[in-house]
């Protein structure tokens, strides 16, 4: 599974040279080519479509940034830079890289300037209601758990999905803009290279790339890998996170195959939490359906509704084999986005239960127990918000389906090469391999599971200009 690396004794001649070699032109592949060019080192970046964009440019485009940004107070938020970390460091995950963490809060407010200096426009209007990309073009939007149970107690929530301003998907207008600052910049783009090896040399260090047509290419001070992850990979997918393979909605374009990941293994890179992913059941949007509660195949509850979509997704899938349920009832019935497939009626908890084949008395020993503390709009087992809890009693009941079968679970993977926060590719011991940098999602960033929408793309391209300055210095 690992990539290709050639010696520097095999290579005959250079076809070209660059100080600093880029490999992949999606969001954080513009982010290193900008900066890396910015402080005049000549640039180079191999796409292997016929032009950038990558994942990034299908995306919804949020970026999740705060701490004030100008944003934020324009929309008549308040934000800290300690809130955002303390959010940040509770829900990435267990152990997420503090050093990572600190920085991105930290830099928060400028990256945000410095997207906007790039020419990406955001439209100062708070859009509420909706978790992720807006179906407006308002440019601030909740994209996380904030509001929800445990984060609320240990941070003050703001929202902090910064949002490109175009209708619905805003990675297009992200991108557009990134790929025009990109040709204005003195960096050069080769589209249609596919980089297959690294070339090294005695030293074990990284010294320039093979491209298509066999082209050996130098990299005088770095080459930075910006390749995205590897949901498209099913060999990789199984070694490390099977269960993503029943996911119906990859997240990814094709590029997306893990190449850089093994490029960079073979020449020694060590790799973080390479089971992590963004798991996306977007089954309480609108947000109405939060009064539901979803339930396992033992007819049990197993998370606060309220949380994030992507922390019910993650649960779901990872801790309940995609086997879930959303139970409504008649008052609170209404259509989620996704999934749309009714599982299952029932003029009783009891019927609704032996329709979706639940154990006899599961779901309605949980009902039971949720309704008596709803009739005080309280949930101490799962401590959702009070807004959102109401006794589910009037028939008829239905389920929507949850299952990974009759629903959309739309995953990416999380994990990647090591990195130290400048980019620098870290070996499994930590030590860094000379002239080999990497950003994006070929790298684990700030999210080692927990994620909130917004952070890959954020940490791509904040982590991917400290790349970029740090190739272009080496
Ligand atoms: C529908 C959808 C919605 C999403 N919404 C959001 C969101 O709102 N916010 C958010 O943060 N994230 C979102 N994501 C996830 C996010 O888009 C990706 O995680 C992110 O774009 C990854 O950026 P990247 O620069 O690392 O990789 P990419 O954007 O995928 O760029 C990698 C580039 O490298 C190229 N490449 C790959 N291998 C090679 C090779 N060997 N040689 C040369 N080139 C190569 C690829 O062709 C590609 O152009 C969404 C994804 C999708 C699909």
């Amino acid at each position: 599974m690992s990539g290709e690396v050639r010696e520097l004794r095999e290579v005959a001649t250079w076809s070209d040279s660059a100080d600093v070699v880029v490999v992949g032109l999606g969001a954080a592949g513009a982010a290193v080519a900008l900066e890396a060019s910015g402080t005049g080192a000549e640039t180079l970046v191999l796409e292997r479509a016929a032009a950038g964009g990558g994942t990034s440019a299908m995306s919804g485009g949020v970026l999740y940034l705060g701490g004030g940004t100008a944003l934020q107070k324009a929309c008549g938020f308040e934000d800290s830079c300690e809130a955002m970390y303390a959010y940040l460091m509770a829900s990435c995950g267990d152990s997420p890289d503090e050093a990572k963490v600190r920085l991105y809060c930290e830099g928060s407010c400028e990256h945000y300037a410095w997207l906007v200096a790039q020419g990406v426009p955001f439209k100062p209007v708070f859009y509420d209601g909706c978790s992720g990309e807006p179906p407006t073009d308002d440019g601030l939007v909740w994209s996380g758990s904030e509001r929800a149970h445990p984060f609320c107690e240990l941070a003050r929530p703001a929202p902090r999905g910064h949002v490109p301003q175009l209708e619905h998907q805003a990675g297009p207008m992200l991108m557009r803009a990134l790929l025009a600052a990109v040709a204005a910049s003195s960096a050069r783009v080769a589209a249609g290279q596919r980089c297959t090896a690294l070339v090294r040399d005695d030293s074990g260090g990284v010294v320039g790339v093979i491209a298509s047509g066999e082209r050996a290419i130098r990299a005088r001070r770095g080459v930075v890998l910006t390749t995205g992850g590897f949901i498209h990979n099913d060999a990789m997918l199984a070694a490390h996170q099977p269960l993503l393979t029943r996911c119906k909605f990859r997240v990814g374009a094709e590029g997306d195959d893990g190449s850089g990941i093994r490029l960079g293994m073979a020449v020694g890179a060590g790799t973080v939490r390479m089971n992590a992913a963004s798991i996306s059941l977007p089954v309480t949007q609108p947000w109405g359906l939060r009064r539901g509660i979803l339930v396992n195949s033992q007819g049990q509850r197993f998370v606060n509704e309220d949380a994030y979509y992507g922390c019910l997704g993650e649960r779901a899938l990872l801790s309940h084999g995609g086997r879930a349920w959303l139970v409504v009832d008649d008052a609170i019935f209404e259509q989620p986005e996704y999934p749309r497939n009714v599982a299952a009626v029932g003029e009783s908890p009891t019927e609704l239960a032996r329709e979706l084949g639940l154990p006899p008395g599961s779901l309605e020993s949980t009902l039971a127990l949720y309704n008596l503390h709803a009739a005080r709009a309280e949930d101490p087992v799962f401590r959702k918000a009070r807004e959102y809890v109401v006794a589910l009693e009037t028939p008829p009941f239905g389920a929507f389906d949850c299952t990974t079968e009759g629903s959309l679970y739309a995953a990416f993977t999380l994990g990647g090469l090591r990195t130290d926060p400048d980019g620098q590719v870290l070996d499994p011991e930590g030590r860094p391999i000379s002239g080999l940098f990497a950003a994006g999602r070929c790298t684990s960033g700030l999210s080692v599971g927990g994620y909130s929408s917004g952070i890959s793309l954020g940490d791509g391209t904040f982590f991917g200009r400290r790349a970029g300055r740090s190739a272009a210095r080496a």
